[in-house]
């Protein structure tokens, strides 16, 4: 806590020297629109927001925050549900102007700087004809996602994101700046592949990238009343569909807009957005299955290029709604677990908020459980519930609905979650997110940041 304005003035003129970003303090203008996060349930005013320019003017924000002993949050696309990307009264380092995307296609790899979102480096990529495996959104930053593990549309194809990343450079907690990868640091390697935010700041990543250019993508709908029968039917096909196949299942309230048929807004569905990447010849014949189960309501499922597609859900979640989530690892979906999902998914609260089933199977599996800090590599589904809404006299609400939801199905889980989708849920539930590669975790935090300076995030203690 800085005591008061007059020493804020002073501490900003000693960081401004040499700094070449740009700093806000909370009488500038901007500071408001920066200190802003994606889930609008959190309101933080930090004491300074350090728009860093460069690994150098990361390295003075992460000295200047550690000298004046004030709490230091790292902002990379600011998506965290518990807002880790802000704090109060502290520092931030926040890293949008490292945006820099250098796309090597001979050597099939990309380099992008830490404060990218994925929509950047779709474009850049798509241009190439490429693209690595990220998430299902084009807004969240590139930092968050990856060191949290990378669940995505390509997650059965080509792995987590964690899987394809080849390298990452980092300024430490005491400044100096290392290259992680398999040959370098390996240890710190390792842990940041799923980590999380605990071991330093990603000024770089560099990614293997694969050749996806235009897939064949699109949702199938089933009246709510025959959830059980498709999740039935989803938890066999699923793990036995070709690996070229992705189908996150959803429980959800069709937006009352283009392109869903009028005769469909605001019905609630249960549904399946597929994305494949196999050949377009072999799609009806994959997918048949699944489509014999029960009539569809919907199914649109045409050509559309990647980034397109990755970017489809974005209108429908802009920043600045109110989100509470909770989540869990799933190794079968048991038809207890099916029940109550048909349950909570006739109780859905508002139109933002949904059930999702991330498939996890496939090449994310192909990785052992002790090869990254990223542990669930036995886990089929990564589980999520999230109550969405624009009006916060609706917070309260939205929140009851995920919490009554959670606790109704975690019994049928795999036990921890993937650390991307915990909000504040206190150190068991990251233990147990981790399992027996938390001891490692601690270790190498110990050996990187013994201070624990990077400890607004789901936090791995060090060592003692
Ligand atoms: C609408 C929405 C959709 C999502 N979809 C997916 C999805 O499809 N797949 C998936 O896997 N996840 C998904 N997520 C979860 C997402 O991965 C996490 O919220 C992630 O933390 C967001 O990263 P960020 O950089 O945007 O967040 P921030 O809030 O900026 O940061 C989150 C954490 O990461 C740390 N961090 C960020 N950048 C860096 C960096 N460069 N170096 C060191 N630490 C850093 C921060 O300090 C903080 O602890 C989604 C989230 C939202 C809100």
């Amino acid at each position: 806590m800085i005591a008061n304005q007059g020493t804020a003035d002073a501490m900003m003129k000693e960081l401004e020297r040499g700094f070449t970003g740009q700093l806000l303090a909370p009488q500038d203008p901007g500071y408001d629109d920066a200190r802003k996060v994606y889930n609008a349930m959190i309101d933080r005013r930090p004491a300074l927001i350090a728009r860093c320019a460069d690994a150098r003017d990361v390295a003075r924000t992460i000295g200047f925050a550690r000298t004046h002993d004030l709490p230091l949050a790292v902002r990379g696309g600011g998506h965290s549900g518990p807002g880790l990307g802000i704090c109060d009264d502290g520092v931030v380092a926040e890293l949008s102007l490292l945006n820099e995307i250098t796309v090597n296609p001979e050597t099939l790899t990309a380099r992008v700087g830490g404060g990218c979102t994925w929509g950047q480096i779709d474009r850049a990529t798509h241009a190439h004809g490429l693209t690595t495996p990220s998430g299902f959104i084009s807004t969240t930053g590139v930092g968050g996602l990856t060191l949290g593990g990378g669940i995505g549309y390509l997650t059965r194809r080509y792995g987590l994101t964690i899987d394809n990343l080849l390298g990452a450079d980092l300024v430490l907690a005491d400044g100096t700046l290392v290259r992680a990868s398999a040959e370098e640091h390996p240890d710190l390697f390792w842990a940041i592949r799923g980590g999380g935010g605990n071991f330093g700041v990603v000024t770089s990543f560099q990614f293997a990238l694969h050749p996806v250019s235009t897939v064949l993508a699109g949702p199938t709908f089933w009246p709510l009343e025959q959830t059980e029968q498709v999740m039935r039917a989803y938890r066999e096909f699923i793990p036995a569909a070709p690996r070229e196949l992705n189908g996150f299942l959803a429980l959800l309230t069709v937006p009352p807009a283009p392109p869903f048929p009028e005769e469909l807004h605001l019905r609630k569905v249960c549904g399946i957005v597929w994305c494949y990447d196999g050949p377009a010849d072999q799609a009806p014949g994959v997918l048949a299955p699944m489509l014999e189960v029960a009539e569809p309501l919907l199914h649109t499922v045409g050509p559309m290029p990647y980034p397109e597609f990755q970017s489809m859900f974005d209108a429908l979640y802009p920043p600045g709604l109110q989100w509470y989530w909770r989540a869990d690892f799933v190794r079968d979906i048991s038809d207890e677990a099916i029940d109550r999902h048909a349950e909570f998914g006739a109780r859905l609260p508002t139109l933002h908020s949904t059930m999702h089933l991330y498939p996890i199977d496939g090449a994310a599996h192909d990785v052992g459980a002790a090869e990254t800090a990223f542990s669930y590599r036995d886990a089929n589904w990564a589980q999520v519930i999230v109550g969405v809404d624009p009006d916060p006299a609706n917070a309260d609400a939205i929140r009851q609905w995920t919490v009554d939801y959670w606790d109704a199905t975690h019994p049928y889980s795999a036990g921890g979650a993937y650390v991307n989708f915990l909000m504040h849920e206190g150190q068991d539930r990251v233990r147990a997110s981790y399992r027996d590669n938390y001891k490692r975790l601690t270790e190498i935090k110990a050996a990187y940041d013994p201070d624990n300076v990077f400890h607004i995030n789901q936090n791995i203690a060090p060592q003692a």
